[in-house]
C-alpha cells in the first residue's frame, strides 16, 4: 500500500496540485528518496519552463546599511558610526548605476537595513540632506537616479507600508521581501530575530498581501537553515502559495540557505547541508507548482549547480559583474561563463532576464509610467537572445 508521501509525489507527477496535507506529507520521504523528489520536481519545472534557466544581470546598490534590527548571523548592518557605515549618497548611486549599465547589468537592485530613521535621529538629517522624507522616500529618489542612468529598479527595503509600496511601484519593475519564515518561532528567546521586530512574520505576510492587493509584482522566499524544521519550511511555502494564489502576484520564490558567518553570534553554527537545500527546493517545486519561478542563489551553492537544477530551479536570481553581494560578502558571483557551461551540461540555456518576469509585463501588474520601459527591455533582450 502507497504511504501518504508516495501518494504526494504521485500526485505531482500526473499535474494534480498538492492539499496542505500531501504537503507536509512529503516531510515524511526518507533521504534516500531525493533522487525521486527531485525527478518529480524537474518534470514539473519541465512542463512549463522547458530547457530555458535564467538569471538577472544587476548591480547590487546597498543604499543604506543602517537597520534597526540585529539578526544574529547578519554582516550587513551598521550602528551609526561603526566602521563600514555607508549610505550611498545620489551621486555614487548615479555612478554606480551608469557603471552597471555600461557594464550589460539590467537591473539596479535597491537592498537596505530595515527602518533606520525609527533607531537612528541623526540619519534623519542624512535624509533631510538629499530631499527625503524617510528611508523609503529616499529609495524611491534612488530608483529615479537608476532608472535616468537606463536600469530597471527592482527594490528590497524591508517592511514596508502600502502606502510606500504605492508610492515605489511607478519606479520598480518589481519590489520584495524574503518571508523568511513564517513561524514565530524564529523571534523567541535565543533565535535568530529575537531582535529583529520587522522579522515578524505576521506583519510580513501582511506586506506581501499588501503587494498582491496593489498588484506589484512581487519576489519573495525562504531562508533555511537558521534553528526553523522542515515542517516550518513546508508552512512558510503554504503561506507565500495562499498569497499567490489570493492575488497572483508572486513572480518568483527564493530558497535561500543560510550560511554562518565570522563576528557573528551564529558564526559557529552549521551551514545548512547541501542535500538538506536540494531537498528543500525539490519541495519547494512541488508545493508551489510548475508555473513559479523557483531560484536558488548561485554564490551561496556554488558546488551543488548540477543539483540545484536537477532540483527543479528555474532561475539563478540576480548576479553582478560589478558588485559584490554585500549581505554574503564571503560568497563570490559564479562566472556567467561558467555557470552557463553548466547549465549546458545538463541539457539547457542560460538567458538573461528582467527583473520582471515577462508574465508580469501588462497593464494589470506594470505602473502605465513603466509599462512601455518594460516592453522595450523586453524587445531590447528577446532580439539579443533570438541573435
Ligand atoms: S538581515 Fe536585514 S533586517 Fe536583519 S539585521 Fe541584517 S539588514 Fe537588518
Amino acid at each position: 500500500m502507497l504511504n501518504p508521501a508516495d501518494i504526494a509525489l504521485a500526485k505531482t507527477q500526473s499535474g494534480q496540485r498538492l492539499s496542505d496535507s500531501d504537503a507536509y506529507a512529503l516531510t515524511h520521504l526518507a533521504a534516500s528518496d531525493t533522487d525521486a523528489l527531485c525527478e518529480a520536481a524537474s518534470g514539473l519545472r519541465d512542463r512549463v519552463h522547458g530547457s530555458t534557466l535564467t538569471y538577472s544581470p544587476k548591480v547590487f546598490l546597498p543604499v543604506t546599511n543602517l537597520c534597526r534590527d540585529r539578526c544574529t548571523y547578519c554582516t550587513f548592518r551598521k550602528d551609526p558610526g561603526e566602521a563600514g557605515e555607508w549610505t550611498m549618497s545620489p551621486d555614487e548611486i548615479r555612478e554606480w548605476s551608469e557603471r552597471g549599465r555600461r557594464l550589460g547589468c539590467i537591473e539596479a537592485l535597491m537592498c537596505l537595513g530595515d527602518k533606520p530613521e525609527i533607531a537612528f535621529r541623526g540619519f534623519r538629517g542624512l535624509l533631510a540632506s538629499y530631499g527625503a522624507e524617510s528611508t523609503a522616500d529616499y529609495v524611491r529618489i534612488a530608483c529615479e537616479i537608476s532608472l535616468d542612468a537606463g536600469l530597471l529598479p527592482h527594490t528590497n527595503a524591508g517592511l514596508l507600508s502600502g502606502p510606500e509600496m504605492k508610492a515605489l511601484r511607478p519606479v520598480n519593475a518589481s519590489l520584495g521581501l524574503m518571508l523568511e519564515n513564517v513561524g514565530p518561532r524564529m523571534r523567541a528567546k535565543g533565535m535568530p530575530h529575537q531582535y529583529a521586530p520587522d522579522k515578524d512574520p505576521a506583519a510580513r505576510m501582511e506586506m506581501i498581501d499588501e503587494a498582491g492587493r496593489l498588484a506589484i509584482p512581487f519576489t519573495s522566499g525562504i531562508l533555511v537553515g537558521i534553528g526553523e524544521n522542515e515542517a516550518e519550511r513546508i508552512a512558510s511555502l503554504l503561506a507565500l502559495r495562499r498569497s499567490h494564489e489570493r492575488f497572483g502576484h508572486i513572480q518568483e520564490v527564493i530558497v535561500q540557505n543560510f550560511r554562518a558567518k565570522p563576528d557573528t553570534a551564529m558564526a559557529g553554527a552549521e551551514d545548512f547541508g547541501e542535500d538538506q537545500m536540494v531537498r528543500t527546493v525539490a519541495m519547494a517545486r512541488l508545493i508551489l507548482g510548475e508555473q513559479m519561478n523557483l531560484q536558488a542563489p548561485p554564490n551561496l551553492n556554488p558546488d551543488a549547480h548540477r543539483r540545484l537544477i536537477r532540483a527543479g530551479i528555474n532561475d539563478w536570481g540576480g548576479i553582478s559583474p560589478l558588485t559584490m553581494d554585500y549581505v554574503n560578502p564571503e560568497a563570490p558571483w559564479p562566472h556567467i561563463e561558467a555557470l552557463r557551461e553548466t547549465c549546458v551540461a545538463e541539457g539547457f540555456t542560460l538567458e538573461p532576464r528582467l527583473p520582471i518576469y515577462r508574465e508580469f509585463i501588462n497593464e494589470e501588474f506594470v505602473d502605465p509610467a513603466m509599462l512601455p520601459r518594460l516592453e522595450r527591455f523586453q524587445s531590447d533582450l528577446d532580439g539579443a537572445v533570438a541573435v
